[in-house]
């Protein structure tokens, strides 16, 4: 049998609804901002990603599918291809090519679609996965660079996450200086480092030499307590960021929008200058982050392009669903218990209970006390009950209760005290 390659998947119906769902939300929500849908090709010059995402980060340096194409006629020249591991490089490339910024106005682009990296697949991270995107970038006379438009898009993605009905997320946000500031503070944390550097991670000791600023994103428990004492970068802002990033925090203050500064997110790219940010969601386990962007002022320029500075983000789709998915299933919680009143009269004594085991949150149904056992029994097992309770005489005198799991068939003595507990479990 063939299968489906390591770290791709297969989307099916009726999963395909919910992704469908959220693509329409995304249309819906970008267009009342003014926002339009840009598509780019799924492989570009591999040089893009070198020089727009960057050596020193990890996508560049090891997830990036990318193979040589040969010339197939005397015109052609063979080339380094890669499928794209990200699409904001594609987008500024794009942005340069058709010169978009001589209107004069702000660009507002978004993207949805399959991006590419050669990673250790695992749940919420997969080889090819979709992200939905946008960009706002332009000339700084559009007004590019100013404070409103990282406001803006952050407000844009809380109506987003609203919109698809995602709740209990969390914002967090960083600035992380410019090209201005950003080397005293990497000079800072090269000497904090020299000091502590035997005692970190393989990897960090390669990025204290190569990207220091990277070692803010470890992930090893056992360098915590070390990257904690390292210099803050909010002490290393010039004052130009310092403001920019007050002013951020100050519209998102008006707007309500809850953040977090987080001051040791300094995001995966190399090109992010001032504020970055990420989402996570507690029901996504290792793979919290739901999306995360940032400014990028120096891109263009670097790709070759005029002065064009700009913010982003992308979403994980696949993440995106995943933590509405979880919170479906958490919304249809299945029945926890099915009720049976045992002989005439146990009715009332059993609606009783029923009530007060839903009082403390269980999901619990109750049948009659006309019904006979065996009907009772298949009635639990239909609806899926976790457990059944029977309500008798018996049992309303000792005030405890049999109970069956009808799982494991067990059944249990239950004293009413201990009930809800049990049930829980
Ligand atoms: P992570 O720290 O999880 O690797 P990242 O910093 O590499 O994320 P970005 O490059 O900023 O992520 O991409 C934005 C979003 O795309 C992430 O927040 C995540 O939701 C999603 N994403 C990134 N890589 C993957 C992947 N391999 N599979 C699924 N989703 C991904
Ligand atoms: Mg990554």
């Amino acid at each position: 049998m063939i299968k489906a390659v390591r770290g791709t998947r297969d989307l099916l119906p009726p999963d395909t609804e919910l992704w469908n769902f959220v693509d329409h939300k995304v249309r819906e929500v970008f267009a009342r901002y003014n926002y339009h849908e840009i598509r780019t090709p799924l492989f570009e010059s591999t040089e893009l990603f070198a020089r727009g995402v960057g050596e020193e980060t990890d996508i560049v340096s090891k997830e990036m599918f990318t193979w040589e194409d040969k010339a197939r006629a005397a015109s052609e020249k063979s080339q380094s291809l890669t499928l794209r591991p990200e699409n904001t490089a594609g987008v500024v490339r794009s942005y340069i090519e058709h010169e978009l910024g001589r209107s004069g106005l702000l660009q507002k682009l978004y993207y949805i679609g399959p991006q590419f990296r050669r990673e250790r697949p695992q749940k919420g991270r997969y080889r090819q996965f979709y992200q939905i995107g946008a960009e706002v970038l332009g000339p700084p006379t559009a007004g590019s660079e100013l404070p409103i438009r990282d406001a803006e898009i952050l407000d844009m993605l809380t109506a987003l996450l609203d919109a698809v009905g995602l709740q209990g997320w969390t914002l967090y946000l960083n600035s992380v200086g410019c090209l201005n500031c950003r080397p005293a503070y990497n000079q800072a944390l090269r000497e904090a480092l020299a000091g502590v550097k035997d005692q970190l991670c393989a990897d960090c000791q390669r990025r204290a030499e190569t990207n220091p600023l990277r070692v803010l994103d470890c992930k090893i428990p056992a360098d915590q307590p070390i990257i904690e004492k390292l210099p803050k970068i909010a002490d290393y802002l010039d004052d130009d960021c310092r403001n920019h990033f007050a002013q951020v925090r100050a519209i998102l203050d008006t707007l309500e929008v809850p953040y977090q500064i987080n001051e040791r997110m300094v995001r995966g790219l190399d090109y992010y200058t001032r504020t970055t940010f990420e989402f996570t969601h507690g029901e996504l386990g290792a793979q919290s982050a739901v999306l995360g962007g940032g400014r990028y002022d120096g891109l263009s320029e670097q790709l070759g392009g005029p002065k064009a500075p700009g913010i982003g983000f992308a979403i994980g789709e696949d993440r995106l669903v995943l933590a509405l998915q979880a919170q479906l299933a958490q919304a249809l919680a299945p029945l926890k218990a099915f009720v049976i009143p045992l002989g005439a009269g146990m009715n009332r004594h059993a609606l009783k209970l029923t009530r007060e085991l839903r009082a403390s949150g269980i999901t619990a149904d109750v049948g009659d006390e006309s019904f006979r056992m065996k009907k009772s029994f298949e009635t639990a097992e239909k609806l899926g009950a976790k457990f059944v309770v029977i309500v008798g005489e018996n049992e309303v005198q000792a005030s405890a209760f049999a109970v069956k799991n009808l799982k494991s068939g067990e059944q249990t003595t239950v004293p009413r005290a201990e009930l809800t507990r049990f049930l829980e479990d």
